[in-house]
């Protein structure tokens, strides 16, 4: 089974990825909990490359980024979660494709259609069975991940419009193919959100 979290800065994905994962290692399954980008060793130097820009510096331009962004994909679907999946396991990733179609298409304005290609060539065509969309307004989600992270910078480069663009993509996504999607509001209490996540695994796993 293979699941994934998507949604915009500061929606708690993590939180709910850990939660996860030890629910479901209570239930006995083993689990493996991976992310995006940067979950391999080839996919660490790639995340510098595309989040580490050095202070001022430009980052790299939106069809490179999409590559480098995909190139991550490639390495981490082949090296980590095909093989995870084939042997039983239940794979939880931060992130997948729906990010590059929002962030690199909506968000860059990149064609769609064509970031979709290239996602898919990366993975094979591996599509996850569900993906829970935390869905936050960015200008709450913005602030919560601004005070954490070292990465102030970086999210303030983009605009609101951006991160706007980036919401209403996972939304559209979501709302194109709602078999597959769990749509949840992120500002619920931690406890809600890890219940009805929970329940819609259970039923998952259960079909
Ligand atoms: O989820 P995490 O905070 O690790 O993501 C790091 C950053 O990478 C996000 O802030 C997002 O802006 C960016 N990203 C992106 N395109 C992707 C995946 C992540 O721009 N396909």
């Amino acid at each position: 089974v293979f699941v994934v979290f998507e949604g915009g800065e500061g929606a708690g994905k993590s939180t709910q990825v850990t939660a996860l994962a030890e629910t479901l290692r209570e239930q006995g399954y083993e689990v493996v909990v991976t992310r995006e980008p940067g979950a391999t060793e080839v996919g660490a130097r790639i995340r510098s490359l595309v989040l580490g820009g050095s202070a001022g510096g430009s980052g790299p331009s939106p069809r490179a980024e999409a590559l480098l962004y995909a190139a991550d994909r490639a390495h981490h679907v082949a090296t980590v979660v095909r093989p995870a999946l084939a042997r039983g396991a239940v794979v939880i990733s931060d992130r997948y494709v729906d990010s590059s179609l929002a962030y690199q298409g909506a968000g860059r304005t990149l064609p769609v259609d064509e970031v979709s290609w290239l996602s898919s060539w990366a993975t094979g065509g591996l599509k996850p069975d569900l993906v829970v969309l935390l869905d936050v307004d960015p200008a709450v989600g913005l602030t919560r991940a601004m005070a954490r992270s070292g990465a102030a910078d970086r999210l303030e480069s983009e605009s609101v419009a951006f991160h706007e663009r980036v919401r209403y993509a996972f939304l559209d996504l979501a709302a194109g193919d709602p078999k597959r999607y769990l749509v949840l509001d992120a500002a619920q209490p931690l406890e809600a959100l890890r219940v009805a996540i929970a329940d819609r695994m259970a039923q998952l796993i259960a079909e």
